[in-house]
């Protein structure tokens, strides 16, 4: 290592006088396309002998050469990194896996086997080769990437397709990959929302309905009740029922609250998974004999719809809005120069829009026949852009994954601050994009 004699013989003094300009020296040499914030964090490793890396840290001479955003690392000393399943119960959290379409691949995908904390999480819209390259350069612990890099079921995991060297490359660099895809597009707040707010909108709605429940593995509720004709005797069945289905609990039994007497009843309730009903039945059958009131319901959790959580959203324009204008916003929201635009059949672009049906992505399926002036979103077939024009919807094309990048850098802010608590670097690819170009 050219430098490494060099950096040795400097005393931390020296070094924190001369840092940027390392900094430079180094980038330079090793012709890494990262600059400051990853150039500094090679450079600590390099000066590990000399100085620990601690030092480095939480010199404030060192810390004045880097912001927040430039090196978050070194700014805040407060990282501490976080167990894996503590990230993924967060980002479960945010947005629950039971948000996302039937037919999708979501959650936890790469697990490594050795247990290490996240400190580092990348974030991507898709985890190509290019991607995983940026991910090892910067050793990332965990990679967010919105869409799932593991779709259609894989055979092996070898060298030969692109797809498979990507898995082999994390589980070599311990890298877990958590993917959230239509769980982000359903919630409030999500992909679709984001892409909603490149205009002032008085309201807008869900195009298709998300359902929730609250309890996915416990979607069954046992209600043992008995009334009070002996109130001493029927608080002692109930009594010996719940020590018994303490003894049984399990991860899929798990006993809720304690026993209630409400009206003329003593009650308690159990929530469970299917599989434990006739164990709980068989309990209580043990304490309750032939001649005694007690009853034994069976429930079982209904999904709800969730107010404005689903696919898509129709919005209702603040005031109408020439189409012209209606694509100068979105190229300006989502940083493009060039879009695609169909118009209506017999309008123009000074023709006004009050209602926009979007959908971040590949959005035909969502879109079809709903009512709107205007549809935006990444891609759509030719033979559906024909049938919206012909009933009087412009359509605007942007490419699939430009209606949907711009969303992670919200989140990145939204994951490093409120989710993780600081305890976890967040950083944006920034070679993560379409494949498409216009040019
Ligand atoms: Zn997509």
């Amino acid at each position: 290592m050219l430098l490494s004699p060099f950096l040795n013989t400097l005393s931390q003094k020296h070094l924190s006088v001369s840092f940027k300009l390392l900094a430079n020296i180094w980038t330079k040499e090793r012709k890494l396309e990262y600059t400051y914030p990853y150039a500094i964090r090679g450079i600590c490793n390099l000066i590990t002998k000399p100085f620990t890396y601690s030092t480095c840290k939480h010199s404030d001479k060192l810390r004045k050469f880097c912001t927040v955003s430039e090196c978050p690392e070194m700014a805040n000393t407060e990282i501490s990194g976080l167990p894996l399943k503590d990230v993924v119960a967060k980002l479960d959290k945010f947005a629950p896996k039971s948000l996302a379409e039937s037919w999708d691949n979501v959650g936890l995908l790469v697990e490594p086997i050795s247990k290490k904390k996240v400190k580092l999480i990348l974030l991507t819209n898709d985890l190509t080769e290019d991607v995983m390259a940026e991910a090892v350069e910067i050793c990332a612990d965990m990679i967010i990437s919105y869409h799932p890099p593991i779709f259609a079921p894989l055979k092996s995991i070898t060298g030969r397709s692109w797809k498979e060297r990507i898995i082999a490359t994390c589980l070599e660099n311990k890298i877990a990959v958590y993917s959230p895809h239509t769980s982000f597009d359903a919630i409030t707040g999500g992909v679709n929302d984001w892409l909603a707010s490149a205009f002032e909108i008085k309201s807008s709605k869900p195009l298709t309905q998300s359902y929730g429940n609250e309890s996915k593995s416990k979607q069954y509720q046992v209600e043992i009740s008995s009334p009070i004709v002996d109130p001493v005797r029927a608080g002692l069945v109930l009594q010996q029922i719940q020590i018994d289905v303490e003894k049984v609990t399990e991860d899929n039994v798990e006993l809720l609250g304690d026993i209630s007497a409400a009206g003329s009843n003593m009650k308690m309730t159990i929530p469970c998974s299917k599989s434990s009903i006739p164990r709980l039945s068989s309990i209580f059958h043990t304490h309750v004999r032939g001649t005694d009131n007690e009853t034994f319901k069976i429930l079982k959790y209904e999904d709800y719809p969730l107010p404005g959580v689903g696919l898509g959203r129709l919005c209702y324009l603040d005031k109408p809005l020439k189409v012209i204008h209606v694509v100068e916003l979105v190229k300006k929201h989502i940083k493009l120069q060039h879009i695609r635009l169909a118009l209506a059949r017999h309008r123009n672009i000074d023709s006004s829009v009050s209602t926009i049906a979007l959908c971040a992505g590949a959005g035909a399926s969502v879109l079809r026949n709903v009512k709107a002036d205007l549809y935006l979103t990444g891609e759509m077939s030719h033979h559906d852009v024909l049938d919206a024009v012909h009933k009087g919807t412009h359509v605007i094309l942007c490419d699939h994954s430009n209606t949907e990048r711009g969303f992670l850098k919200i989140f990145a802010k939204q994951l490093a601050t409120e989710l993780l608590g600081g305890n976890v670097e967040v950083v944006t690819s920034k070679v993560d994009r379409d494949p498409l170009k216009i040019i």
